[in-house]
């Protein structure tokens, strides 16, 4: 089963391109015994396995753009909506603007849930830029080209990170410096975690 030592582990990972939030969000699923989920992966799944909704999304992915919020929120209450991630999950590139986050306050509230963490990864935008090129050379996503990196970004500045403050205001956010080695910044996120009291159940973590 899952998950916290105060039972659910509920968790955004929220941090611009490049920031290894991809990385570091497998690690805190699995380690807390929940699926990850990733909208640009489920994305990208359905492009490759030519669905009907990757026909549908292609082309915006490809051009950097937000798919529509609808379609967006969609995928992920249907995701959520599975029994494995009934006491938590770590979601990825979800939400992502304003509407988003409206989104799956509804979803979650009709359920009697909320998040116990926003997990902020802070990188400098020179950093992440020097990163999604480093990636672009290794894994060539369509995505990776200097343009729609670009437009990526200032999609993520404009209207992904200011969801922050909203969930700043909650009090929920615990902000991860996301300079350093793969290891150092996942012990930054475990130990902060800690500090709130969000810490795996090592029991329930073997049975999973
Ligand atoms: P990155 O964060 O590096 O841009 P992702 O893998 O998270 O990459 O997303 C890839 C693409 O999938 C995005 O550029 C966008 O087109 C689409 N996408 C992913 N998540 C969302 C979302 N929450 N809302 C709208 N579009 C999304």
């Amino acid at each position: 089963m899952t998950a916290s030592a105060t039972g659910s582990a509920r968790f955004l990972i929220v941090g611009p391109q490049g920031s290894g939030k991809g990385t570091q969000g497998v690690l805190v699923a699995e380690a807390f015994g929940v699926p990850q989920v990733a909208t640009g992966d489920i994305f990208r799944a359905n492009v490759s396995g030519g669905t009907e909704l990757g026909k549908r999304v292609q082309s915006i992915i490809e051009a950097g753009d937000l798919v529509p919020d609808e379609l967006t929120s969609e995928l992920v209450r249907d995701r959520l909506e599975q029994a494995d991630a009934a006491s938590g999950f770590v979601l990825d590139g979800y939400p992502r603007n304003r509407g988003q986050v409206d989104d799956l306050d509804a979803f979650l509230t009709a359920r009697g849930e909320a998040l116990d963490a926003v997990i902020e990864l802070e990188v400098p935008r020179d950093e992440s830029i020097a990163r999604l090129r480093q990636r672009a050379a290794q894994q060539g996503r369509t995505d990776d080209t200097e343009e729609v990196i670009a437009n990526r970004l200032a999609i993520y500045e404009r209207e992904t990170a200011p969801i922050l403050d909203v969930y700043r205001e909650r009090g929920v956010v615990v902000r991860i410096d996301g300079v350093g080695t793969l290891d150092e910044v996942t012990r930054r996120i475990f130990s902060a975690l800690a500090e709130r009291g969000l810490a795996p159940d090592a029991g329930d973590a073997v049975s999973a």
